[in-house]
């Protein structure tokens, strides 16, 4: 059975909350404040960490950050409809997605699955996916809507890196820095050269997934 752990000093949200997921066949614990959640997390295992953002005593954001430093979990962040949040921070914190309070559970319950289902290829250490492209880790081979795609080494690091960071706008400058490396001596327009045969070699979907953002860099997003 799944275990989720909640930290929500809400208890109405809390409740209702456990409620739900345990119809859904999760077993659950709830931690009132940040403290008490990192007692829980010390000494238990959870497949996934729902975690409010404003809490007593320790910070979601703190509490998070201490998590990471042990563990790998998934964690969604809870989050209010007033505060002013970007994305990009959350995931920089190390929360794999976030939702929007007041929300329907149902939109909860897929979130959780898709981090729990993403959370599996990954921890296999042999698959990266999105939005109809596999990468198989081990063996170097790329499927794109079922179909083997020959890709270079290069290339193929470059996809991987933008599946890993799917959703955020990257400049030139962070994936040259993570592909190529720092010390790699060349131009940021190495960089628009393999996004361009990417994009070519993927060109015979309808669906575009490597966006420009014009002053930025690039996205890879399922929506355009
Ligand atoms: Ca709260």
């Amino acid at each position: 059975m799944k275990k989720i752990l909640i930290i929500e000093d809400e208890k109405k949200i809390s409740r209702y909350l456990q409620l739900e997921l345990e119809h859904e066949g999760y077993s659950v614990d709830i931690a009132d404040d940040g403290m008490i959640a990192l007692e829980l997390f010390k000494n238990d295992f959870y497949n996934i960490i729902l975690l409010d953002l404003m809490l007593p005593k320790l910070s979601g954001e703190e509490v998070c950050r201490l998590i990471r430093e042990k563990s790998d979990v998934p964690v969604i962040v809870l989050t209010a409809r007033d505060k002013t949040f970007s994305k990009i921070n959350l995931l920089d914190l190390g929360a794999d997605d976030y939702i929007t309070k007041p929300f329907i559970i149902g939109e909860l319950l897929a979130r959780i699955r898709v981090v729990l289902r993403n959370k599996k290829e990954f921890s296999n250490g042999k698959l990266a996916s999105y939005g109809g492209i596999r990468l198989d880790l081990g063996k170097k081979i790329v499927y794109v809507d079922e179909k083997a795609v020959s890709l270079t080494k290069t290339e193929f690091n470059l996809l991987h890196y933008l599946i890993l960071n799917r959703e955020i706008v990257l400049s030139r400058e962070q994936m040259l820095n993570s592909v190529w490396g720092y010390d790699y001596a060349g131009g940021e327009k190495i960089v628009d050269v393999y996004i361009k045969s990417l994009r070519k070699k993927m060109d015979y979907r309808e669906q575009k997934l490597i966006h420009t953002i014009r002053g930025f860099g690039y996205i890879l997003n399922e929506e355009s």
